[in-house]
């Protein structure tokens, strides 16, 4: 467009005095509304010059409402919250689990007053964060002492550092795993400075193989617990006990990283058996280590538990000072840690395990209802249904196991030529929602898995504001 008068930018101090700026100056700061109307007024000088704006274009109130439009933006939080429909309940990318109020609760009193972190109350002396813990760690585990780190890596990170530094650390061909996120079992034993002795073959390690292994450098013996995959047919492992027993006769410890860790049986709950802490220290494991945030279902951490005297030498290692946990995650974990002693109740009480365990008809209910709402916002242009979906629990736990779900599933009515766009805008729109949801997307649809779709009004309430491009 052009003009016979020559447009000119409103001046700074012009737009500063504006009534249309003076409640986003109020909101973000002078500096910031200074700068963000410098940088807009930057751009659009050269369409200013060219003729190719028009005078309302560069209006004050129009001006004011774009630069309020990316304040607005640029003042968002980076950390936001998601709906997490992608039918994986413990997702390592999403967060993990969910902590129950009593931990939050517990976390905004950490965060809010000073607390007894490193100080013996009874006593009126300094005190070690462990403390707050071990009692509840001891009752639930039957370990004589535990120690917490960051995560469960840290976890093994340190105990191998601190048993086996020098010496041999002998562990089976079958579990010498990645989990993911560059977390390999051999790279972390050469970084904590013990000697791989791998034994045995990936299907099947017998106990003579590992006895073949002992030998005058031998530090400890290792199990990790294959938690993100599985071997099925000809295999052969050697029980923990029998395993126990071979290293106490050859005075070595042994060690087992059993990865998820959870401290009841789930299968009172109708799901997959996993190994049990208590179990694992019972069947003669020295040590065990596992995470806090994944089928415990607390705040991401490292549990180190086992025998006194192994547990005083990890402790004394000065990388445990820079491995260890802060206040917040202990004031979380104990509040999560005092729901297990009431196991009738967890259930209800523990977000992760009520998403685990959440029955399928009532999620299926839940797909019923909301199919007519998604399916009228989406328009002719998908297939909206209300079908079955197998979730999956996540964070390497159970790895074969799948929980049966209910999920929206939406299928572009287009030649197949266009359904990889279509999908893909999908995707993206409802990644663009005030509360991002992200689902997944499987044999030509978007899948919309509702087991973790908890809070159904504020999915509801943001419906309307999906815009697919097509
Ligand atoms: C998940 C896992 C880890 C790592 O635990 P993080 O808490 O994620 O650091 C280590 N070992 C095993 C067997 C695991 O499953």
């Amino acid at each position: 467009m052009s003009s016979s008068v020559a447009l000119r930018l409103p001046s700074i101090d012009g737009l500063l005095r504006h009534p249309a700026c003076a409640p986003l100056a109020e909101r973000y700061g002078r500096d910031c509304l200074l700068t963000g109307l410098r940088q807009l007024l930057d751009e659009l000088r050269p369409g200013v010059l060219s003729g190719q704006l028009s005078a309302v274009e560069i209006g004050a109130e129009v001006l004011a409402g774009r630069v309020g439009e990316r304040l607005a933006q640029q003042q968002r939080s980076q950390v936001r919250r998601v709906f997490n429909l992608t039918g994986t309940v413990l997702h390592t990318n999403l967060g993990r689990a969910l902590l129950p109020e009593e931990a939050i609760e517990a976390v905004q009193m950490a965060a809010r007053y000073p607390l007894n972190l490193e100080f013996d109350l009874a006593a009126g002396k300094r005190g070690d964060r462990d403390d707050l813990i071990e009692g509840l760690i001891r009752e639930l585990t039957g370990a004589e002492a535990v120690t917490v780190v960051n995560n469960n890596a840290a976890a093994v990170l340190l105990t191998l550092n601190s048993l086996g530094a020098r010496k041999e650390g002998i562990i089976s061909r079958g579990e010498l795993i990645e989990i993911g996120g560059a977390f390999r079992i051999p790279d972390i034993m050469a970084r904590a400075g013990v000697r791989l002795h791998e034994v045995g073959t990936t299907n099947r390690t017998h106990a003579r193989d590992y006895q073949a292994a002992i030998g005058p450098r031998s530090g400890l013996i290792m199990r990790v617990h294959a938690s993100n995959y599985s071997i099925e047919g000809f295999t052969a492992r050697v029980p923990t006990a029998e395993l126990a027993e071979l290293a106490h006769t050859h005075g070595l410890p042994l060690l087992e990283d059993l990865g998820s860790g959870s401290l009841l049986d789930l299968t009172r709950w109708g799901l997959p058996a996993e190994p049990t802490v208590r179990q694992a220290l019972l069947d003669g494991a020295d040590i065990v280590t596992f995470s806090g945030d994944k089928l415990l279902g607390g705040p991401q951490a490292g549990l180190i538990v086992g025998r006194k005297e192994l547990i005083a030498k990890i402790k004394k290692n000065p990388l445990k000072r820079a491995l260890r946990v802060d206040k917040l995650t202990l004031a979380a974990l104990e509040a999560v840690l005092g729901l297990y002693r009431d196991p009738d109740r967890l259930a209800e009480r523990l977000p992760s395990l009520r998403l685990l365990t959440r029955p399928h008809a009532e999620i299926h209910a839940q797909a019923v209802r909301l199919q007519p709402l998604l399916a009228d916002v989406l328009g002719e242009a998908w297939l909206v249904s209300a079908v079955k979906a197998l979730g999956m629990i996540g964070s390497g736990s159970q790895p074969v196991a799948r929980l049966p779900s209910a999920a929206l599933c939406c299928r572009p009515q287009v030649s197949k030529r266009w359904r990889g766009r279509y999908l893909l805008n999908l995707e993206a729109a409802l990644r663009g929602l005030p509360i991002p949801v992200l689902g997944r997307i499987d044999d030509d649809a978007l899948w919309l898995d509702l087991r973790q779709l908890d809070d159904e009004p504020a999915w509801l309430a943001q419906l309307a504001q999906l815009q697919v491009d097509l």
